[in-house]
């Protein structure tokens, strides 16, 4: 589903991605970690084509991010081929940006009736459904400011659901949280992960990488410097650096 071969990104001089290579197969859920400033979050969004990458390839599902081939060349998309291709990629940020002068249920139709052009009666009843599934039914004529940072976040899940994406990004979503509100994502992310959602998720959250995570990929400095299966990885770290930093974590 996500194919990244040497991917480079840099902000003028500044090289932030160095190389970044990785997979992830359908259905996969694989946690990234690594400190602040090492690129998770410019990888996430080269992937979500946010950014464009400088060199290296980057496919989802088998679709070259970013460019297009012709005549044996690579051009850079048009601004609308990019999100053509960004409508098949939900994402969940940090901080939720919900629409705040709109309840819950009316931020989950928004791109589904804008984006999608679905009638209002379909994306009502979709949005009514994912609302339910996120554990939130009772809250659809709710605005955010009345709902506790969990419960924007879960809004925030099921309006990058309402567009049946088939990559789910998740950049930090349980970063801002109160502690006591953090495992009611978790829970949301943990149900998605099992109906089979493939899930590109940084997240500093261990027990839920070591459960959940088919993968884990631990950046530095805008390289991969290790990766492998959660719990080995998790129980005997190769590198020093990660020995490091997943001791800080803990
Ligand atoms: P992480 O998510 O791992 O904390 P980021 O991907 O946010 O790391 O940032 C990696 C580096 O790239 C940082 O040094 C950051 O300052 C820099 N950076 C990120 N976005 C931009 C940008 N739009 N312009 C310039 N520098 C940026
Ligand atoms: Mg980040």
């Amino acid at each position: 589903m996500v194919l990244a071969d040497r991917v480079c990104k840099n902000f003028g001089t500044l090289q932030v991605l160095k190389g970044i290579s990785l997979e992830v197969r359908r259905g996969e859920v694989l946690c990234l970690i690594g400190p602040s400033g090492s690129g998770k979050s410019t990888f996430l969004r080269c992937v979500n084509h946010l950014e464009i990458v400088n060199a290296g390839r980057l496919y989802v599902d088998g679709d070259l991010i970013g460019y297009r081939e012709r005549g044996g060349k690579l051009h850079e998309m048009s601004p609308r081929e990019a999100a053509l291709q960004r409508r098949d990629i939900g994402m969940v940020f940090q901080h939720f940006n919900l629409f705040p002068h709109r309840t819950a249920l009316e931020n989950v139709i928004e791109a589904p009736t804008q984006v999608k052009k679905q009638s209002k009666d379909k994306a009502v009843a979709r949005a009514k459904d994912l609302l339910d599934r996120v554990g939130l039914a009772d809250k659809a004529d709710t605005y955010p400011a009345q709902l506790s940072g969990g419960q924007q976040q879960r809004v925030a899940i099921a309006r990058a659901l309402a567009m049946d994406p088939k990559l789910m990004l998740f950049d930090e979503p349980t970063s801002a949280l109160d502690p006591e509100l953090v495992g009611e994502v978790l829970g949301v992310m943990r149900e998605l992960a099992a109906s089979g959602m493939t899930m590109l998720v940084v997240t500093h959250e261990m027990g839920f990488a070591r459960e959940v995570a088919d993968q884990l990929v631990f950046m530095d400095g805008g390289v991969v410097m290790e990766k492998g299966d959660p719990r080995e990885m998790l129980a005997d770290p190769q590198h020093e650096r990660t020995k490091s930093f997943l001791s800080k974590l803990l």
